[in-house]
């Protein structure tokens, strides 16, 4: 591991049409390992990945965010804290106007919540004058502590090195969480443990109000037509170990039956799913997030 090699997590939030998708596809350009083509990864909570000569950034997703007035349920809004806290830094899109609406104040209200540093993504800049940037700047750089304000276009590619840059400062050193060489087989990994993390939590609606990740162990083909996987719901509480477990183990039998299916549909084989429990108490919030990823530390 290189020493002086930055890696973390970055999540990209901001209201629709903002230019989240044209900035992620403009800054991972050519240089990257995306992560998945697959239609089913839109709840898959890792987007892509941006390896440059100075680091890593892991771009990761942040549900539920924009969507306080639907009834989506403690857990999705327990998962957008959540993401917001254990990543290294949140990129917050807007657009380049004075005036700020009742989406954006909302988000704001969420975001001075958190310790993460955010950075403000003034984006579409090739649509306005030089003046009215200036005057954008100055209309949102009070409403949270921003650790830095970008303006750029991520349809023209303005100042969205710079950007890249921006976020590297803010990043700690560390390794390289995806190799490019193994990245095919990491998405694949990271929707399966997602796949079933999900259906724990709708299961589980408000039981588990720490949170749940899984780590997948094991994800072998038996033969050309079925795949083994072992998954590990990780939980922080031996309270909790037995509400995901259920009386005579219940509970695990239906996640594994809600999440079998779509991991086989995805997959396109039958897959033979086993599932275990375990408690984790004191997890750092990296070990946490790297598990929900289904990383294994040990192995890194
Ligand atoms: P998202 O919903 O936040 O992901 O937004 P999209 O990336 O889908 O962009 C919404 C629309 O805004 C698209 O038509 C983009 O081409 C346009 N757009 C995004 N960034 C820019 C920009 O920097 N300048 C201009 N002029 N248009 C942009
Ligand atoms: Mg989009």
């Amino acid at each position: 591991m290189r020493e002086d090699f930055k890696s973390g997590f970055v999540t990209l939030i901001g209201r629709p049409n903002v230019g989240k998708s044209t900035l992620m596809n403009h800054l991972i350009g050519q240089k990257i390992a995306i992560t998945s083509n697959k239609p089913q990864t839109t709840r898959n909570r890792i987007q892509t990945v941006l390896t440059t000569e100075e680091g890593q950034i892991v771009f990761v997703d942040t549900p539920g965010i924009h969507k306080a007035k639907n009834k989506l349920g403690e857990y999705m809004v327990t998962v957008a804290e959540r993401t917001l806290s254990e990543v290294d830094v949140i990129l917050w899109l807007v657009e380049p106007t004075t005036f700020i609406g009742a989406g954006e104040q909302h988000i704001a209200e969420q975001l001075r919540k958190t310790k993460t540093p955010i950075i403000l993504v003034i984006n579409k800049i090739d649509t306005v004058k030089r003046e009215e940037i200036l005057k954008s700047i100055d209309a949102y750089k009070d409403i949270c502590d921003f650790a830095e304000i970008v303006p750029c276009s991520a349809l023209k590619g303005d100042n969205t090195e710079d950007l890249i840059k921006v976020i590297m400062k803010y990043l700690p050193y560390g390794p390289q969480f995806y190799d490019e060489d193994t990245v095919t087989d990491q998405p694949e990994r990271q929707i399966v443990a997602e796949l079933i993390r999900e259906k724990a939590l709708r299961s589980l609606n408000e039981e588990v109000p720490h949170g749940i990740a899984v780590s997948i162990d094991q994800m072998k083909a038996r033969n050309s037509r079925l795949i083994d996987i072992d998954a590990t719901i990780i939980c922080e509480r031996d309270s909790h170990k037995g509400i995901i477990i259920g009386k005579q183990g219940a509970m695990l039998k239906k996640i594994g039956s809600q999440a079998r299916p779509e991991i086989e549909d995805m997959l396109g084989k039958k897959v033979n799913l086993k599932l275990w429990v375990k408690v984790k108490k004191d997890w750092r919030d990296s070990d946490f997030l790297l598990k929900n990823f289904g990383y294994d530390i040990k192995k890194m």
